[in-house]
């Protein structure tokens, strides 16, 4: 068959046979004529330039086009790609934190699928506000009196500093001038908000006559922010919230607290640790609380302004909430995530960060003792799997030194030599998987913390192909 002959050395096809073989024809009719010819120039060209180097660097037809349509699939691979978290991190930042339940999928669909009612009020026919969808809902949960909704919660931070503070000075405790992830950093926020910052008391002891002298007639707010991600422990004191809510409201200026994670219920009647909770915040007195959609809340990237009715409305105002606010994809998927709230007794199995939260130690070890065989299989004779307790994290900076027992399989290089290398290899060869599956290496063991795993038959079904990738990573790892 003339798509088959072998090609010598000298003469190359040309693009045009190239998309006159079998493989050229099944590209053009996946990829367009356009991007294959592009990719059979590629795959030509490469092959010009290994012959120059030297190399014998031969193909038939047949040969270059199926490099050609392995070339288009794999630049139409998609980059945003499904991975396994089992990191043990539930609210992974870079793993894309809370994943969502179906009821927020459907809604966040249809709103993608159709036309929706976004900035429309039905009954009136006329122009409505995107807020309106879950101020309600909101206002309900925390006992509010109103709230508004924007891109996520430095955007909501940015958005209220520079309500309240632009122009003028806000207060804020030494103790309390996070960074989170490197990229959001208070004081830099603060700055571009063009806000003036004010600091008060020093890193492990702020007291109220300190935020007494720091109050003025330029102040904008008095912002507090919940240190989610560290603790300062020893001699330490920090001003009740109550105290200085009746300063700052005695004074006339707003108290802003960004909560960060922003629990909605009380975590203790799941079982977990104590986080404080967006109602509590609010009802020691804070004037207006800060949030993220997509942390303990578990629903998607938000962030979350809740408080006093006439500074909610002087948020909302502000130009600037109009270069953040929130997409119709997610205020859908907010929107029916802040229902199931409404039912916190079914709260852990509706939603899948609390669900995952609350999963018993012991079915999690009984899901690592179910695929331990089929891991040892997958993985060869130079590792050890074992099934191990471990401990999760709640993540996204949310308690950061609390931990939820878990269990998951620990596997270990057989032999000291080269193990480090080959533990890399091994963690190399699972991120390759079609769902490349994430963990953790620790005291010379890569772990995976099963906390996370439901679909387990997903992931039992491509372990037959890790051994080619081991395989591969392996060679690339071998000294010399
Ligand atoms: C996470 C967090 C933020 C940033 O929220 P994003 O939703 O990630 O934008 C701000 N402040 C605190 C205290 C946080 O914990």
């Amino acid at each position: 068959m003339n798509e088959t002959r072998p090609i010598g050395h000298t003469r190359l096809p040309s693009v045009d046979q190239v998309l006159r073989s079998v493989s050229g024809v099944a590209a053009v009719e996946r990829f367009g004529h356009e991007a294959t010819v592009g990719a059979a120039r590629d795959v030509l060209g490469a092959i010009r330039e290994a012959r120059r180097a030297g190399a014998a660097a031969a193909g038939n037809v047949e040969a270059i086009a199926q490099d050609t349509l392995r070339l288009l699939e794999e630049k139409n691979a998609p980059s945003l790609r499904r991975v396994f978290n089992l990191t043990g991190t539930v609210l992974h930042t870079n793993l894309g934190r809370a994943v969502l339940p179906d009821s927020a999928i459907a809604a966040a669909v249809e709103a993608m699928r159709s036309p929706v009612a976004l900035e429309f009020d039905i009954g009136g026919g006329e122009r409505g506000e995107r807020d309106d969808h879950v101020r309600g809902l909101i206002r309900e949960i925390t006992g509010a009196e109103d709230a508004c909704v924007v891109n996520n919660n430095a955007g909501a931070v940015l958005l209220v500093l520079n309500t309240f503070g632009g122009g003028k000075e806000a207060i804020v405790s030494r103790g309390e001038l996070i960074e989170i992830g490197g990229s959001f950093r208070l004081p830099d926020i603060m700055a571009r908000a063009g806000a003036r910052l004010v600091e008060v008391g020093t890193t492990n002891r702020t007291h109220l006559k300190d935020y007494e002298q720091a109050l003025g007639d330029n102040t904008g707010l008095v912002l507090r922010a919940h240190t989610s991600n560290y603790l300062i422990q020893g001699f330490t004191k920090a001003v009740p919230a109550a105290e200085l809510a009746a300063l700052a409201r005695a004074r006339s200026v707003p108290l802003v607290h960004d909560l960060g994670s922003g629990a909605l219920v009380d975590m203790t009647r799941y079982g977990l640790a104590a986080e404080p909770t967006v109602r509590a915040c609010l009802a020691e007195g804070a004037d207006l609380v800060t949030f993220s959609g997509d942390k303990l809340l578990g629903g998607p990237q938000a962030g979350i302004v809740a408080g006093r009715k006439d500074l909610v409305a002087r948020v909302a105002k502000n130009p600037m909430k109009r270069a953040l606010r929130i997409d119709k994809i997610r205020l859908a998927a907010l929107e029916a995530i802040l229902k199931l709230y409404r039912d916190p007794e079914r709260l852990p199995h509706a939603l899948p960060t609390l669900r995952f939260f609350v999963r018993p130690k012991d079915e999690i070890a009984a899901v690592a003792v179910g695929l331990r065989e089929a891991f040892a299989a997958a993985i060869g004779g130079e590792y050890t799997v074992s099934v191990a307790e471990c401990t999760s994290q709640i993540g996204s900076g949310a308690q950061p030194l609390e931990t939820l027992p878990s269990a998951g399989l620990a596997m270990t290089p057989i032999g000291r030599k080269g193990a480090g290398g080959r533990l890399e290899a091994l963690s190399r060869a699972f991120r390759k998987l079609p769902i490349p599956v994430v963990g953790r290496i620790k005291d010379g063991a890569l772990i995976f913390d099963l906390r996370c795993l439901e679909d387990e038959a997903a992931l039992r079904e491509q372990l037959p192909q890790l051994a080619a990738h081991l395989h591969t990573e392996r060679a690339a790892d071998a000294p010399g």
